[in-house]
């Protein structure tokens, strides 16, 4: 169950010591949430995973690979963050097909398709970003990090710039793309109810430390 592993991984920005001495492993398909209070490290913690830090102690690896030192090209990890900054003058089609195009990959129409089907958007293949509500943009940069293929998929409070009812859609959006496609989630969030209604487990951070890891069940059970 080593998918993901972090081993003594401390973060620092010059003399702030944002994370110390963290240990987590995560399994292949599971879905973690990071949950707690601001500044307490979540953040630094995705910086580090996805390689925009470098740690001052410790060692990160992905399905295997020690990916400590590799920029965050060589990852195969993905990214969505609260600001979602879509291409504003391409279609959604050529959103989702930017980071293959980069890549030269093949098979790109038709990976494209998937992605715009994974998040039900099919219909909006023409679209410019801005015909599109907040919660549909949120899915586009969704299709953009899913059809990359990564390992792992980064997501840094994705749902927090949306209003109330569209997150509980996104959140059950979410967990159905994770079922379906199977892939590992790190998912950032300060808050209780979406950690509890997302994960396979939640990794509870304080201070810049684990303070306890478990199923929503095992954390919020009475004792
Ligand atoms: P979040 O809690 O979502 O990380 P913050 O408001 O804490 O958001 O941080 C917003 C931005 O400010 C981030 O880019 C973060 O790295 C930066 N930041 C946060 N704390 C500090 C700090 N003490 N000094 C400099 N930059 C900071
Ligand atoms: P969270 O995501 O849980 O809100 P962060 O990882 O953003 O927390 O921040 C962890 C700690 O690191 C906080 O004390 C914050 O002020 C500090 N920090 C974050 N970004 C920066 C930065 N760019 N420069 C200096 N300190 C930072």
């Amino acid at each position: 169950s080593d998918f993901v592993s972090l081993e003594g991984l401390t973060l620092a920005y010059g003399n702030t010591v944002a994370v110390e001495a963290l240990n987590l492993s995560i399994a292949r398909g599971e879905l973690v949430s990071l949950l707690g209070p601001s500044g307490c490290g979540k953040t630094t913690t995705m910086r580090a995973i996805a390689g925009l830090m470098t740690p001052r102690a410790g060692r990160i690896s992905i399905d295997g690979r020690d990916v400590t030192r590799l920029p965050p090209s060589r990852r195969e990890v993905g990214l969505v963050f609260q600001s979602y900054a879509l291409f504003p003058h391409l279609s959604v089609y050529e959103n989702i097909a930017f980071g293959l195009r980069l890549r030269g990959e093949a098979g790109l129409d038709a990976r494209v398709r998937d992605g715009l089907a994974t998040v039900g958007l099919d219909a909006f293949a023409d679209r410019a970003p801005r015909d599109l509500s907040g919660g549909q943009q949120q899915r586009v940069a969704l299709a953009r990090s899913l059809v990359m293929q990564p390992k792992v998929l980064l997501l840094d409070e994705p749902l927090s710039n949306l209003d109330a009812r569209l997150r509980l859609d996104m959140r059950m959006e979410l967990q159905r793309v994770q079922k379906e496609t199977g892939i590992t989630m790190v998912f950032v969030t300060h808050d209780q109810s979406e950690a509890l209604a997302l994960s396979d487990r939640i990794v509870l951070m304080n201070g810049g430390a684990i303070e306890q890891v478990g199923t929503p069940e095992q954390i919020y059970s009475a004792p």
